[in-house]
């Protein structure tokens, strides 16, 4: 999913965990989108390879390439057990509390609405929720999903 949807849906997760979310709206962002630094050799390699349809190659299985093991399931325990780790020690518990909370909610967004390796690296296995057929239905799924986000934003906060 795009990173409007992740920063919205990990607004909205944090506020119920934190009443402060407003202050803590530039950690919520890039929390919400760090994982996804993955991407970006890849996607370079794809553009690069002059890839003739990229929102079709965005929107295909075969962009399952450019998420990373640190994208699944695994890597986000093993990333929430280091923050609880951290979590004893360090002095800026708020912004640790909202990167324990973003992150696993950028993965729960990916996993539920697009194609992922839940168990990845230990088994290739691709899960998806079977939302769209063509590429050009999944663009707007996920124009719905943002359009809809942006609303409950808007209205809510
Ligand atoms: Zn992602």
């Amino acid at each position: 999913m795009n990173w409007i949807v992740h920063i919205i849906t990990g607004y909205f997760a944090t506020s119920l965990f934190l009443p402060n979310a407003k202050e803590l709206f530039l950690p919520i962002v890039i929390f919400s989108v760090v994982i996804d630094v993955d991407h970006w050799l890849p996607f370079l390699r794809v553009f690069l390879k002059k890839e003739k349809n990229l929102l079709n190659y965005y929107k295909s299985a075969e962009a399952l390439e450019m998420r990373s093991v640190l994208h699944e399931f695994p890597a986000t325990v093993a990333f929430l057990v280091i923050i609880l780790l951290l979590y004893q020690t360090a002095l800026h518990k708020e912004i640790l509390l909202v990167a324990a909370i973003c992150v696993p909610t950028h993965y729960i967004v990916d996993f539920l609405t697009g194609h992922t390796r839940p168990l990845s690296p230990f088994s290739r296995r691709i899960f998806f929720l079977n939302w769209w057929k063509t590429a050009k239905e999944g663009i707007i799924f996920e124009g719905i999903v943002t359009l809809a986000l942006l609303v409950l934003y808007f209205v809510f906060v």
